[in-house]
């Protein structure tokens, strides 16, 4: 693109090449003075939380030993896909404060 040619196919290539992975090791977070996610008391068990450890594109929750789920938020893309598949009953979900959070950097 700085050519001023528009796309090329050495574009492509790079896309091809660059996995998901690597592409969001690009990204930075600045972590905020609270989690802007969170498990509520007691849903740790909760079904709809295993929705989010399959459909979290950083792979945020994972499960205990104890049978419960966990949330690390470092790395957090704020997509709300957690929110939409576990809904306020199960987590208290907000947007980072100002300057906090998710900076994208790339695409
Ligand atoms: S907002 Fe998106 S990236 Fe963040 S924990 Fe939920 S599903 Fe994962």
């Amino acid at each position: 693109m700085a050519n001023g040619r528009g796309c090329q196919a050495g574009d492509e290539d790079m896309n091809e090449v660059m996995g998901l992975k690597a592409k969001l090791g690009l990204d930075v977070f600045k972590p905020d003075k609270e989690p802007h996610i969170m498990i509520k008391p007691g849903m740790e068990k909760d079904p709809r939380l295993k929705k989010a450890m399959l459909v979290c594109p950083a792979g945020l929750y994972s499960e205990n030993e104890k049978g419960e789920v966990e949330l690390t938020i470092d790395g957090c893309l704020e997509c709300g896909t957690c929110r939409m598949v576990c809904g306020a009953e199960v987590l208290d979900w907000e947007y980072p404060s100002g300057g906090a959070g998710v900076q994208f950097r790339f695409g």
